[in-house]
């Protein structure tokens, strides 16, 4: 295995397959199996889930909610998707810990660094619900975040094309993509690969993303494994 430790960013908007909203339950069991196959290899593995396909806080002021309000609406949606994945790790027959970013006592422990790491040692996938638990960040950043924190190798973000692009390639037919960038580059040609705050946390810990196609099996192993897919984005 090229990784023991690897970081797995899924956006909320992955969880909907073909739908425009919600949980589709054959995703949700398709990402259970290409993670099992990676946990059963020996990784150790983190996840950290959006909220996009329930709510976001950037849609809370067009509707008359305070953005500060809509953001905590959106981690309570990433809480939900985050539900919903660690039911179904269970159900195929892994491990796990949800931790949250907000105390919901009921549901999910808090997010203490030292309890992550323990868990993860222990076999246990770790989820991170509800962000960082601070308005006006993204679940983009919790990953990087995280990531440092419990010294993950990688950031692995799975999206549904392929790697970065030059430009759109559902918009554009030229578009070629990058095997892989240094993080200088990908921010003077402002490729867009994560917001701002979480790009400059990878850079400035050396922390390497991979930008990949969740949705084709066996991707997932095959990153795990040290086999160059998707875009590396690194120092
Ligand atoms: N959010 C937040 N703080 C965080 C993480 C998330 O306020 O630390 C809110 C924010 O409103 C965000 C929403 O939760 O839009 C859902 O997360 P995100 O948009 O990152 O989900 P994704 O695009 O990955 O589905």
């Amino acid at each position: 295995m090229k990784y023991k430790r690897i970081l797995l960013k899924l956006s909320g908007e992955s969880l909907m397959g073909e739908d425009n909203y919600g949980i589709d339950p054959n995703r949700l069991q398709k990402y259970a199996e290409e993670i099992k196959k990676v946990k059963d290899l020996g990784v150790e593995i983190a996840i950290v889930i959006g909220g996009g396909n329930i709510y976001r806080g950037v849609q809370a002021e067009k509707t008359g909610i305070d953005r500060v309000q809509g953001d905590y609406m959106g981690m309570l949606a990433t809480l939900i998707n985050a539900m919903a994945l660690q039911s179904a790790l269970e159900q195929n027959g892994m491990y796990t810990r949800l931790m949250s970013g907000i105390k919901v006592e009921s549901v999910c422990e808090p997010f203490i660094r030292r309890r992550a790491i323990r868990h993860l040692e222990k076999g246990r996938i770790v989820i991170f619900g509800a962000g960082i638990g601070n308005p006006y960040f993204t679940t983009d950043s919790t990953a990087s975040l995280r990531a440092i924190e419990i010294e993950a190798e990688v950031v692995l973000k799975g999206t549904r094309v392929d790697g970065v692009y030059t430009a759109d390639p559902e918009k554009d037919k030229t578009a070629t993509k990058y095997n892989s960038l240094s993080y200088q580059e990908a921010y003077e040609k402002n490729l867009n690969i994560m917001d701002m705050t979480a790009f400059t946390l990878c850079q400035e810990n050396n922390l390497p993303i991979i930008v990949f196609d969740m949705n084709k099996d066996g991707n997932l192993m095959k990153l795990a494994q040290g086999e160059e897919i998707g875009t590396l984005i690194t120092s």
